[in-house]
């Protein structure tokens, strides 16, 4: 199956959305929660939750 987000900046290769890299299921992506993620997927999303931890932009 392949997947085509609105948000996603072919050219810039890029989320439009969260101004950054595309990792669907990321939190604020518009799949979030709502698909399976494969064990590549759900590492990034680990790091990026440390480089970014929830309270990050409440600071
Ligand atoms: S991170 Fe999510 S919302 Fe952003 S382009 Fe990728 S799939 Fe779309």
């Amino acid at each position: 199956m392949t997947f085509h987000c609105k948000n996603y900046d072919i050219v810039e290769d890029k989320c439009k959305r969260l101004h950054g890299e595309c990792v669907p299921g990321r939190r604020g992506c518009v799949v979030e929660g709502r698909v399976a993620l494969s064990e590549e997927l759900e590492k990034k999303i680990k790091a990026l939750d440390k480089q970014f931890p929830r309270n990050f932009w409440n600071r």
